[in-house]
């Protein structure tokens, strides 16, 4: 089947047999399920936090989405992150990471990981020689997001890979911002793709979830068994949500690219916005292997507001469809300032150094229509 297909229907095929022959799942809230016989589960559930047939038909489905053979899902993309780093690190054990990442990922590493003696280096990974050398012989893992948030600066994931497996690291690669139709890291040779579900696959900023896809068994079994052991699980209610919100993944994720690569070329265009970073525009320093490892550029992009703090502010006030808010990846359009909004905690030298400057603003770009939003724009940058 193809993508759009699995989007619709995987892990949500009616039951004519035993069922009632939904064809959408119920959310099955029970914690709990009877069973006929003492020494075994009747069909597979035992408790809902081990096992529930709701999440279960998620997980299916974002298997096939990212066509790896297992997935697992979470309460939250960090749950996702902090099962996956319990489960593959142990003390002692170093990451090499890219060094514009997800704040929360940054913190998670550097705030509570280093407390169980687990370090973390932080390189410009746009060059795999820099990761290369960011390696100690204690290095079990590489955490890449590409593109990176808020820069939109890419790593060959193919190159990374083939370099950590050679050294006997695992590659990881948070793949939120291009989500599965975009981008599949695990056919570019990464162990682990990591997911927000709570942007692009739900889709409609109502639910927070994470989710891991990953093909080795052994690893999916000792996840899973972390899965359980920690409980950082997805509820019923949000994964009927996700599964709802994944129907339309191709659909919206074409809109947001369209709507995006729009909004980039006007902006381009524009002498109050400078530093357009857009993966599909020619001129991103990266658009040739943005080419060759995505299948599209999605819906995110930043660039500089010209002036200092004043005009930045005045051009976040004046927006009115572009809400002023943190996260990304719904259908409506957000606007965020990285430097005093996602990106405050990291040190001012630090985040000036990476480029995430005041004048930066982030863009998610929803699927309304783009007229509108570039005459949003247009008035905001006066
Ligand atoms: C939002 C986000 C996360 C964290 O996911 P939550 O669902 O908020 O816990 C991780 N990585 C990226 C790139 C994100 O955008």
């Amino acid at each position: 089947m193809k993508f759009a297909t699995k989007a619709v229907h995987a892990g949500e095929e009616p039951d004519l047999d035993s069922g009632s022959g939904d064809v959408v799942i119920p959310i099955h809230l029970s914690a709990t399920f009877a069973r006929k016989d003492v020494d075994k589960p009747t069909r597979g559930y035992e408790y809902s936090r081990t096992g529930n047939p709701t999440r279960h038909a998620l997980e299916v489905r974002l298997a096939a989405l990212e066509d790896s053979k297992y997935a697992l899902a979470f309460a939250s993309g960090l749950a996702a992150e902090t099962t996956l780093a319990l489960t593959v690190l142990r003390k002692g054990d170093h990451v090499v990471a890219s060094d514009d990442l997800y704040g929360g990922t940054r913190r998670l590493f550097v705030h509570t990981l280093s407390r169980f003696g687990v370090s973390i280096s932080f390189v410009d990974a746009r060059l795999t020689s820099r990761v290369m050398d960011g390696f100690r012989k204690n290095t079990k893992m590489v955490w890449l997001e590409t593109p990176t948030n808020p820069l939109l600066t890419l790593s060959d994931i193919r190159a990374l890979s083939r370099v950590a497996k050679r050294r006997g690291a695992i590659t990881v690669v948070d793949n939120t911002f291009m989500s599965p139709y975009f981008q599949n890291p695990l056919k570019l040779g990464a162990d682990v793709a990591v997911h927000s579900v709570t942007k692009f696959i739900s889709g409609h900023s109502d639910s927070v979830g994470g989710a891991l896809m990953l093909s080795d068994k052994k690893l999916y079994e000792e996840l899973r068994f972390n899965q359980n052991a920690l409980g950082a699980i997805l509820s019923p209610f949000d994964s009927f949500l996700a599964l709802r919100g994944s129907k339309t993944l191709p659909l919206r994720m074409e809109r947001h690219q369209e709507n995006a690569m729009k909004i980039a070329k006007f902006l381009l265009s524009h002498p109050k916005a400078k530093n357009v970073r857009y993966p599909g525009l020619k001129i991103h320093p990266q658009f040739n292997l943005a080419k060759r490892q995505m299948k599209g550029f999605g819906g995110m992009l930043s660039f500089d507001v010209d002036g200092g703090l004043p005009e930045v502010r005045r051009f976040l006030g004046r927006v009115k469809i572009f809400a002023l808010a943190e996260s990304l990846g719904g259908v409506e359009s957000l606007v965020e300032h990285p430097a005093s909004m996602t990106h405050a905690s990291v040190p001012r030298g630090e985040r000036v150094k990476l480029g995430i400057t005041d004048n930066l603003v982030r863009l998610s770009v929803g699927i309304e229509d783009a007229d509108d939003l570039i005459h949003d724009l247009a008035v905001a940058l006066g």
